[in-house]
């Protein structure tokens, strides 16, 4: 039976139990359950699905790992970590993520002003707070607010002009400075898709020769004893560790040696993010080749080996990860809309008295097709159809011809995917590009997977039922926005298989899993398909709840957020509707009808 990779990708977080997917946890619940009651308050579109008690436990896989590693390698330093609110900012992930975190002191890291708010205004108690990214006056002052509210809170300088403005603004204020960072530039390079972040080209950071020079800097405005921290981050999603071992080697060095130049409150290496996701749905196309356990291992032996070495005491160490920690709690579930060949029934043939040869025998090979001649069938059928497109581009056949050879031709593929469904499904891949199905799926692809369009990344995806049952139709899946590139194609090396259904009788739901980290807030809104209905499931012992549904927004607020006078909207077509010819009494009716419409999300409605 297929299970779509879910002992790779699903960390045990989701299961198939029977025929579907559930909630590894207390209760179990299936996501096909809490999609149907999230639908039956008549919700439409696809749904965004929070899982709170899967951030707790990447949190605490963290905190637990380094904690293990610390106590098993007699390492001295502490352990902290901040989650950087670039890859998910939304208030619902966020308030969630503060609320597990609380135990660990786990901080956020902000990379803009907006972000720094969000900062300042969720963190509890003494969490951290560190500002990376570029920097102006504005949000330095900013800094300083928050370090007046007694936050503990860190600003990583990355370039010298940033270190500049903090002594100008340290000494306009005479009040308390925030701790100060320093982003170092790393020669190791970062690996992958995200790689820009480390290297000596690096858009971000300090050579040598400008951290000597802030070391100077710091002197001269007595703010030395701020300079708490050094920083690296050398890219996201690092599949290979020794990249990341090579760059804490280099950092390492680096910070024995700023002790050594006279930095002595220098207490913390911030390793920044890149902790990798699993995203694979066979084991041939897995990424990721190293564990926590090892990751955490790792730093802290190789940080204690260097400190012992160069005679310094062990750094804190602080990592950023954000994808590690957001992905698996969002899963987007979305209603198959349409198939696009399964349409083709018998009764749409219009066959003529005297049909062409080549129809007569597509004919024939559909009434006497059976299981030791399928494969052979199909690939005559597939045949005929392409002779008989190109008999039509001459002028030999009409377009009532051309018809009945495409309804024969899709009726010999059903048979045949129905005859050989017993078979491994090996044995039809050289010709599955040829006779896959379209599933048109209720969602868009840009607003809710933009690393598929922009970087090819690969996302978990599967349906949520029927699994008990195999599936025997390959699969393209199609979005609903009018964009070729919102199309997942069926590959020979990564090919999906779904199952073969009547959505006449039946709906069929696909969840695309792994969503949490990035994909909401670059999600764009092309073809104005905007952030989908979200909801959070709490899950116990005794079954599951739905909280803090928001609405996928209505067509009238995504006009109004593009800054239409939404107003002038509904008086032009009221207008027009008043001018028209239809008759009075139904004029009013249309304009209730525009109202609803206007007010609902601008997805499709399927079924039900
Ligand atoms: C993006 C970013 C991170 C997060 O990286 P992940 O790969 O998501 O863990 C951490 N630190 C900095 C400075 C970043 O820019």
């Amino acid at each position: 039976m297929n299970n779509y990779g879910i002992e790779i990708w699903g960390d045990d977080n989701f299961i198939i139990d029977g025929s579907l997917v559930v909630v590894n946890k207390d209760s179990k619940p299936s996501l096909l359950n809490i999609i149907k009651e999230i639908r039956d308050e008549g919700t439409r579109g696809p749904v965004l699905l929070r899982f709170p008690h899967l951030i707790e436990k990447q949190i605490d896989n963290i905190y637990q790992n380094f904690d293990r590693a610390k106590r098993e390698l007699n390492y001295g330093g502490d352990f902290q970590a901040v989650f950087p609110l670039k890859v998910n900012q939304f208030p619902n992930f966020i308030t969630a993520l503060v609320e597990a975190g609380h135990k660990y002191n786990y901080g956020l890291e902000a990379g803009s002003k907006a972000e720094l708010l969000i900062a300042m205004s969720h963190t509890k108690n003494q969490a951290p707070i560190t500002v990376n990214g570029f920097k102006d006056k504005e949000m330095i002052e900013l800094g300083f607010i928050s370090a007046l509210m007694g936050q503990n809170i860190t600003l990583t300088i990355e370039g010298i002009n940033e270190l500049e403005t903090i002594i100008e603004v340290a000494g306009e204020q005479k009040s308390k400075t925030p701790d100060i960072g320093l982003r170092i530039k790393l020669h190791s390079l970062g690996v992958g898709a995200w790689a820009k972040s480390g290297g000596i080209n690096s858009k971000f950071g300090l050579t040598a020769t400008e951290l000597i020079k802030s070391i100077d800097l710091l002197k001269k405005s007595r703010l030395l004893k701020n300079f708490t921290m050094i920083h690296f981050h050398i890219g996201s999603q690092i599949t290979d560790i020794n990249y990341l071992k090579k760059a804490i080697r280099e950092a390492g060095n680096i910070y024995a040696d700023l002790v050594k130049l006279g930095a002595l409150n220098l207490s913390t290496i911030n390793i920044g993010g890149g902790l990798a996701v699993e995203y694979a749905q066979k084991k041939a196309n897995c990424e990721v080749r190293y564990s926590l356990k090892e990751y955490a291992n790792d730093i802290i032996f190789m940080l204690g080996t260097i400190a012992k070495s160069k005679n310094v005491t062990e750094p804190n160490i602080m990592i950023e990860s954000g994808r590690y920690i957001a992905s698996s709690h969002a899963v987007l579930i979305a209603p198959v809309f349409e198939l696009v060949s399964e349409g083709y029934i018998e009764y749409d043939l219009r066959l003529k008295e005297k049909n062409p040869p080549l129809i007569e025998e597509l004919n024939e090979l559909y009434k006497s097709i059976e299981k030791k001649n399928a494969l052979e069938y199909l690939h005559d059928g597939l045949d005929h159809l392409n002779s008989l497109l190109t008999l039509f581009d001459l002028g030999y056949i009409d377009l009532i011809d051309r018809s009945n050879s495409e309804v024969l031709t899709h009726l010999i593929i059903k048979k045949a995917i129905y005859l050989l469904q017993d078979y491994h499904l090996s044995e039809l891949l050289h010709i599955q590009d040829l006779i896959q199905e379209k599933y048109l799926i209720n969602f868009s692809m840009f607003q809710s997977m933009p690393d598929f369009w922009g970087l090819k990344q690969h996302f978990p995806v599967m349906p949520l039922a029927k699994l008990d049952i195999k599936p025997t139709r390959s699969a393209t899946l199609w979005d609903i926005t009018c964009d070729s590139d919102g199309e997942i194609k069926f590959e020979r090396d990564n090919h999906l298989y779904l199952h073969s259904i009547d959505l006449k009788k039946e709906e069929y739901f696909l969840g695309f899993f792994l969503l949490g980290a990035y994909q909401e807030v670059l999600g764009m809104n092309h073809n104005l398909f905007s952030h989908p209905t979200e909801a959070t499931i709490l899950i116990d012992k005794k079954g599951y709840t739905i909280e803090k549904v928001i609405q996928s927004p209505s067509i009238i607020n995504i006009l109004d957020d593009l800054n239409y006078d939404t107003d002038k909207i509904k008086k032009a077509l009221y207008e027009k509707i008043n001018l028209s010819k239809i008759e009075n009494g139904l004029k009013e009716k249309i304009e209730d009808k525009l109202n609803i419409f206007l007010d609902e999300n601008g997805y499709l409605k399927t079924i039900k």
